[in-house]
């Protein structure tokens, strides 16, 4: 990895990551067919990127439980603790309306609703990713969402991941589709004969699902527009560098575009730690993905002061930070712009991956500026609520209709005034 000496007040904005004009034209397409021939559209590009032929697009009940079944007891239990884990951590989100009472029996109010269907991309492709399931569908059971589907691109096989059947099992979720890609988000947005449209969409995919959510956007919601992985490791002469190596490493294994750096105070630790990446990259499984990422987005830098590398951390804004310095919950407190915080040699990035609760969608591409991490509040809405008696009314229609009429809109005024007369 690249060592670098950090300028002082350098920005380290990474470029979002909007794929080209030919991937966007192809996701144009597919979206168009999607919405003009529903099903058999979905079954065409099933056939053509995922490799088999999906007789059915939805998974039987049964497939879901012999799933379950086949999954090894031990990672059954283990997904269930998580998803435990998960479950309470989001609980703490869920917050109720209020009422705001007024003089003379008014009120106003704020009525929290969830979401009535929302779609949850789970993707599959080169890997499966029961967690993801885990991750989208318990916020949105926290917050009561009614119906819940879920949409993954099967193997060549045609079957989805047992680990995914199982988290979708262990969670009750019986609407699951063996749908990727464009064609997933299309069916999700427009319907198909056989997926009902529905209100949001949420969660992670390659470019081809992050092209298509923007382009569905608006005729549905959608949570964000997810990059690929970063994390960055803002750490001291007390961390230790085999470890800092290692957690760098989780996520450059997971794309050949994510992001890894680490900024420290200790020029020695700099040199341990490139020596170590390169040390245990020689054995990571998915040494060609985590390699090319680590070449082409993998950086040290090398600051100052620890004003400085926190600075910089914020210009930064990662998805995943780690913070492994002396007082590291005091350097915590200091970070303004991070999706997900670690704190301390034992919180590595992949305990909040998988168990420790927390949320593991998070804003990339420095959008943790203005953006969070998935949570309860992405599958509610909040209704404004206004009762004014007819005491309140004639109390304040004059000043209504002033405003009004300053705004050149005369019908508003009139509709206030037309109050309070004698009726027939
Ligand atoms: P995916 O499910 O996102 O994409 C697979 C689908 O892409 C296929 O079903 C196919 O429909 C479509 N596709 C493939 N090639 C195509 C082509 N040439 N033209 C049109 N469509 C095509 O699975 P993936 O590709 O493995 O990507 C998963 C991504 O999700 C990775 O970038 C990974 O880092 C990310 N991820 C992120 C998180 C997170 O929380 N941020 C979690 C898990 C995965």
């Amino acid at each position: 990895m690249k060592i670098t000496k950090l300028a002082k007040g350098i920005s380290l904005k990474r470029p979002l990551d909007g794929g080209n004009e030919e991937q966007l034209k192809v996701v144009r397409q597919v979206l168009a067919d999607v919405r003009a021939q529903g099903d058999a559209a979905v079954r065409t590009y099933t056939e053509k990127w995922d490799g088999f032929v999906p007789n059915e697009l939805r998974v039987a009940k049964e497939e879901i439980e012999a799933g379950a079944n086949a999954l090894d007891d031990q990672l059954y239990t283990d997904l269930k603790e998580a998803a435990d884990n998960i479950r309470l951590y989001h609980e703490q989100q869920t917050r109720t309306g209020y009422r705001l009472d007024l003089a003379n029996g008014s009120w106003l109010g704020q009525r929290i609703t969830a979401l009535d269907a929302v779609g949850l991309y789970v993707p599959g492709g080169t890997a499966a990713y029961p967690s993801s399931v885990l991750m989208n569908v318990i916020p949105a059971q926290v917050a009561g969402v009614k119906r819940i589907v879920i949409t993954s691109p099967a193997g060549r096989d045609g079957h989805l991941p047992v680990g995914v059947l199982a988290a979708a099992h262990i969670l009750g979720v019986e609407e699951v589709y063996k749908v990727g890609g464009a064609q997933a988000i299309g069916a999700l947005a427009y319907g198909t004969e056989t997926i009902a449209a529905v209100d949001k969409i949420t969660g992670p995919g390659n470019i081809f699902v992050a092209l298509a959510k923007r382009e569905v956007f608006g005729e549905v919601a959608i949570d964000m527009i997810a990059g690929p992985s970063e994390i960055a490791v803002l750490a001291d002469e007390t961390a230790f560098a085999d470890e800092v190596a290692a957690d760098l490493l989780s996520q450059a294994e997971h794309d050949k575009l994510a992001c890894v750096i680490l900024v420290t105070t200790s020029e020695e630790l700099a040199q341990k730690v490139a020596i170590e990446v390169e040390k245990q990259l020689a054995s990571l499984p998915r040494e060609e993905v985590a390699r090319a990422s680590v070449e082409n987005f993998g950086a040290i830098y090398i600051a100052e002061t620890m004003a400085d590398a926190i600075d910089a951390i914020n210009s930064l804004a990662p998805e995943h930070l780690e913070v492994v310095t002396k007082n590291a919950e005091a350097v915590a407190e200091q970070i303004s712009h991070a999706g997900g915080i670690f704190i301390g040699r034992y919180s590595s990035e992949p305990v909040g991956d998988y168990f420790a609760g927390t949320n593991h969608v998070l804003p990339t591409n420095s959008t943790a500026r203005f953006a969070s991490g998935l949570n309860v509040d992405d599958f509610v809405k909040k209704s404004s609520i206004v009762y004014y008696s007819e005491k309140t009314w004639a109390e304040n229609a004059p000043k209504i209709a002033r405003l009004a009429r300053m705004e050149g809109l005369e019908g508003h005024a009139r509709a206030v005034e037309s109050r309070g007369w004698e009726k027939e």
